[in-house]
C-alpha cells in the first residue's frame, strides 16, 4: 500500500520506518525541515534501539522517503496516517489539536476520494467526528476517517510496533477496516489480534490503556510508602501480588512517579474529556496527584538521606531521561528532583548515556559528567533516577571509594541494601523496609 505519515517524531518515525519494512510504500512527512534534512542525510532525530538500521535498509530498498512537501507526500496515498504531537493545553491540560486540525486542513486541499485517514496521534473522543466534519468543510468528499491509537514504547519501539499485543482500529466504515487490515497483514500472520471497534470507542481505548498503567504506578509507589513506614519489601509485595494472573508482574516498580511523553498528559486529558462529559474519574484524578506530589517529593528523600539538607552538598546524578533506553526528557521525573535540588543549593553533577544533549536544553547550573564514576567523584550522595543498564552493574567499591559522602539514593532499586552496605555505602532505596538512618 502507499502510505502517507504525517509527523516524524517518535511514532511517526518508527510507525513509517516498520510499516516499510512491512513491504509498504512510506513517505515520512515532517514541517521541520532541519528533521528532514537530517534524516534524509541518514541522521537519527531520535535515540530509539535499532530505528537507524531499520531506517537506512528501508530507504535504500526505496520504500521510505522523506519530506516536508506535504502535497507531493500526500498526493498519491491510499492511507494518510496523522502522526503529529498532541501536547498538553497550556492552562487547562487539555490535549492540544492545533497540529492534527493544521495537518488535517493542509491534507485537505490534495486528498483523493477513497483514502484512508487514520488517526496515530492520541486524541479526545470525538476528534474524528471533528476531523471528517473539517474534510467536510474543505469540500473533500468520499474520505474515510479511522482512529488507529499507537501503544508503542519508547526505547522498545519496533519490537512493540512489529509484535503488538493488540491492533486497536476504530471504524464501522468496511473500505476503512479493508485498508487497515491490509497495513497490517503482516503482523495478522503472526496472530497479532486486531481489534475492530466504533471510533470513539478507539479513542477512548488509549486513554484507558495508559490511565490504568498510571494508576498502576502510582499504587504500587503508594504501596512503597507504606513499605517504609511499617518495614516490609516493596520489591516483595510487588512480586507477591505479581505473580497473581489477574494482576500481573508489569507496571508494578515503585520508583520516582511516572513521567514521558505520555501518562502525565494523557491522564490530565482523559479528566478533560470527562468533566466535559460530567462523568468523575476520581481514581484517575487521584493518581495525577499522587505522581505530582511523588515527583516533588524525591527531593526531600535526598534531602533525609543526607541528613537534612542539600544545601552545599555535591549530588551525583545518574540517569536524566524519562526511562532507559531513550533520550526523551518530556516530563521526565529528572527535572523537578534535579531543579529542586540546584534550587536548595546543591551541586548536581548528572550522566545520562544518551539523554546529555536533550537535557541541556532543560537544566541550567549543572554539570554533565561523561560517565557514571565520573558523575560519583567527590559526590556527598549519588543517586540513581534512570535505571539504564550500565547503572546495574557498577563497581560499587569504586563508586564508593570515588565519593565524598557515602549516600546511594536508589530511586529505582536496582541494588540491593546488602551489596551497597558491602561496598560501605548508606543505602536509601524506595520502599524497601525503614529506611537506613542518614549519616
Ligand atoms: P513528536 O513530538 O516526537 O513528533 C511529532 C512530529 O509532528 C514533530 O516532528 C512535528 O514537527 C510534527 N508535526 C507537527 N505538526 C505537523 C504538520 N502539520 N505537518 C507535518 N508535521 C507536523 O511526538 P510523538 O512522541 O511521536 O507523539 C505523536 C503522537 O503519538 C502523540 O499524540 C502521542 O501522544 C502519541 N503517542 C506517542 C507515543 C510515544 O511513546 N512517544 C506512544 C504512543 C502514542
Amino acid at each position: 500500500m502507499r502510505i502517507a505519515m504525517i509527523g516524524t517524531g517518535y511514532v511517526g518515525l518508527v510507525s513509517g520506518a516498520c510499516f516499510a519494512d512491512f513491504g509498504h510504500e512510506v513517505c515520512c512527512i515532517d514541517k521541520d525541515a532541519a528533521k528532514i534534512d537530517g534524516l534524509n542525510a541518514g541522521k537519527m532525530p531520535i535515540w530509539e534501539p535499532g530505528l537507524d538500521a531499520l531506517v537506512k535498509a528501508n530507504v535504500e530498498r526505496g520504500r521510505l522517503t522523506f519530506t516536508t512537501d506535504l502535497p507531493s507526500g500526500v498526493e498519491n496515498a491510499e492511507a494518510v496516517f496523522i502522526a503529529v504531537g498532541t501536547p498538553a493545553r497550556r492552562g487547562d491540560g487539555h490535549a492540544d489539536l492545533t497540529f492534527v486540525f493544521q495537518a488535517v486542513r493542509e491534507l485537505a486541499k490534495v486528498i483523493k476520494p477513497g483514502t484512508v485517514v487514520v488517526t496515530k496521534s492520541t486524541v479526545p473522543v470525538g476528534t474524528g467526528d471533528e476531523i471528517e466534519r473539517i474534510l467536510g468543510e474543505e469540500g473533500v468528499t468520499g474520505v474515510f476517517v479511522a482512529s488507529n491509537p499507537e501503544f508503542l514504547r519508547e526505547g522498545a519501539a519496533i519490537a512493540d510496533f512489529k509484535h503488538p499485543d493488540r491492533i486497536v482500529v476504530g471504524s464501522e466504515d468496511e473500505q476503512a477496516q479493508h485498508a487497515l487490515r491490509e497495513i497490517y497483514r503482516p503482523l495478522f500472520l503472526n496472530r497479532a489480534p486486531i481489534l475492530f471497534t466504533g471510533r470513539r470507542t478507539a479513542e477512548l481505548t488509549k486513554y484507558a490503556a495508559n490511565a490504568f498503567l498510571a494508576v498502576k504506578i502510582s499504587f504500587i509507589n503508594e504501596v512503597a510508602n507504606l513499605c517504609e513506614a511499617v518495614d516490609a519489601d516493596v520489591q516483595d509485595v510487588a512480586r507477591g501480588i505479581g505473580l497473581d494472573n489477574r494482576i500481573g508482574p508489569k507496571f508494578l516498580h515503585a520508583g520516582p512517579g511516572y513521567g514521558g511523553s505520555c501518562f502525565p498528559k494523557d491522564t490530565l486529558a482523559l479528566l478533560k474529556t470527562a468533566d466535559t462529559a460530567g462523568v468523575d474519574q476520581r481514581i484517575v484524578r487521584t493518581t495525577v496527584q499522587v505522581n505530582d506530589d511523588r515527583k516533588a517529593g524525591m527531593v526531600d528523600r535526598v534531602e533525609r538521606a543526607l541528613g537534612g539538607s542539600v544545601s552545599g552538598k555535591r549530588v551525583g546524578v545518574l540517569g536524566l531521561a524519562f526511562k532507559p533506553n531513550t533520550d526523551d526528557m518530556r516530563d521526565a521525573p529528572s527535572i523537578p528532583l534535579v531543579n529542586a535540588l540546584v534550587e536548595r543549593g546543591a551541586e548536581v553533577s548528572a550522566f545520562d548515556p544518551v539523554a546529555r544533549e536533550q537535557a541541556e536544553k532543560i537544566f541550567d547550573g549543572i554539570t554533565f559528567s561523561p560517565d557514571a564514576y565520573s558523575a560519583a567523584t567527590d559526590a556527598d550522595a549519588l543517586v540513581i533516577v534512570t535505571e539504564w543498564d550500565e547503572f546495574r552493574a557498577l563497581d560499587l567499591d569504586k563508586i564508593a571509594a570515588a565519593m565524598r559522602g557515602k549516600t546511594l539514593v536508589d530511586l529505582r532499586n536496582v541494588y540491593d541494601r546488602e551489596e551497597a552496605e558491602g561496598a560501605g555505602l548508606a543505602y536509601f532505596g524506595v520502599g524497601r523496609g525503614r529506611q537506613a538512618q542518614p549519616a
